[in-house]
């Protein structure tokens, strides 16, 4: 089984208790499916499915690798180098975020 080698980035461990939305697509005006948090600074962005692929490019200008889901039930996070999904039990909380502007 594929491990993730760079947990030691992480420097979130407290989901936020609200956000708006995508803080980029929110920039611009436009549309998300599903949210993502950064658990290497915070950046909350959009997920794959969404149009502008927010959470995606923060990583790749950022070199940040590890995001965490925002959606309501959805535990797990994942590693852009490793490619490898896991769920971190040291993250705790959960986040109450907006319906999303493309439903479901
Ligand atoms: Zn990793
Ligand atoms: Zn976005
Ligand atoms: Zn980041």
């Amino acid at each position: 089984m594929a491990t993730c080698s760079h947990l030691d980035e992480i420097t979130i461990t407290q989901l936020p208790e609200a956000v708006d939305g995508c803080e980029d697509c929110l920039r611009i005006g436009d549309p998300w499916l599903h949210l993502r948090l950064c658990l290497e600074c915070g950046h909350v962005g959009c997920c794959d499915d969404s149009p502008n692929r927010h959470a995606t490019a923060h990583a790749e200008a950022s070199g940040h690798r590890i995001i965490r889901s925002l959606e309501p039930g959805e535990l797990w996070s994942w590693c852009y180098a490793d490619e490898v999904a896991m769920i971190l039990p040291e993250v705790h909380g959960e986040t109450r975020i907006p319906p999303s502007p493309l439903g479901g």
